[in-house]
């Protein structure tokens, strides 16, 4: 709801307005679709792929169009697609800055498959940070997981082969892994990611493998730019767009879903445990637009 308050005071002020498909009304759309956080090259494919439509299709009403946009921009993005956990125990890797909402987003993630009677090993393997551990203990309390940490500067890639061990030994259905997202040192970055790799690997080669990267739909443009260097560093499989329940223009994922070719996973709607909602791209676009 906020999501679709705050665009449609542009994109909603474009539509209600509308007349018919002309070059004012698209380039009225393109900009009110960088307003909301849409990004220049997703609004632009958009506006494209809307004068197509209207050479060979009528759009007469408000309605109309509104239909044929949630068409396009749900199209854009990458299909839905839940997290493959099926193969156990399964790994889910979880990168991104510090802030985001990455321990947040693993106790809510772990919160939900503990629900569902799976157990779940947290491997605090953000080693960097003490605090890191401390708050990622937290969460597994409250959401009924167990942990593995080690001492802060310890080596990650051995917190997770630690993780491991554990996790079969006490036959986890899942491993959710917390890392240290340091961007400004990437090349570091990379080394730990390869070595945890690595050992994930090894240990586990037949297990269900995720890579998500959280990021914070308030930092708008930010957001797409930190998905674009982690997506160099990190195969990555998913995404989480977090505190989607603040003022967050809620463009920003289409334009990650659309520019990145990742899909978003889920996103974070709160500061608490049932905070997390799975996405599906159809019903965030009927929201997004008024
Ligand atoms: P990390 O440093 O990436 O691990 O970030 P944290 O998980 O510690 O979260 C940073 C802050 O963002 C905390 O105050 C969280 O409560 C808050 N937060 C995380 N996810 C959400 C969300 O979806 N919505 C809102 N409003 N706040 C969130």
């Amino acid at each position: 709801k906020k999501t679709s308050d705050a665009v449609s005071e542009s994109i909603g002020d474009v539509m209600a307005a509308f007349v018919k498909v002309d070059e004012d009304l698209l380039e009225e759309l393109e900009e009110a679709m960088i307003l909301a956080d849409l990004g220049a090259s997703t609004a632009s494919r958009a506006v494209d792929e809307l004068r197509d439509r209207a050479k060979h299709q009528h759009i007469n009403t408000k309605e109309e169009l509104r239909d044929v946009l949630c068409d396009i921009l749900s199209e854009m993005m990458q299909e839905d697609s839940a997290l493959d956990i099926s193969k156990k125990p399964a790994v889910i890797l979880v990168i991104g800055v510090n802030g985001v909402g990455k321990t947040t987003t693993i106790g809510k993630l772990a919160a939900s498959y503990t629900a569902q009677g799976m157990r779940v090993m947290l491997s605090a393997a953000d080693t960097f940070r003490a605090a890191a551990a401390d708050q990622l203990e937290i969460w597994a309390q409250r959401a009924g997981a167990d942990i593995v940490r080690h001492g802060e500067g310890a080596d990650p890639a051995a917190v997770v082969f630690d993780s491991i061990a554990a996790a079969k030994a006490r036959n986890c259905d899942v491993i959710i892994v917390d890392t240290a997202g340091r961007l400004h040192n990437k090349a570091n970055l990379m080394n730990e990611l390869n070595k945890i790799d690595r050992v994930i690997t090894r240990e586990l080669p037949d297990s269900s493998r995720e890579t998500l990267l959280v990021l914070d739909a308030t930092t708008g443009q930010n957001a797409v730019s930190q998905a674009e260097q982690f997506n160099k560093v990190a195969k990555l499989t998913g995404i989480v767009l977090t505190k989607l329940d603040g003022t967050a223009k809620g463009g920003i994922v289409v334009a990650i879903s659309a520019g990145l070719g990742v899909p978003v996973k889920y996103v974070g709607v709160g500061e608490g445990i049932d905070d997390l909602m799975p996405f599906e791209r159809a019903a965030f676009v009927e929201a997004l637009l008024p």
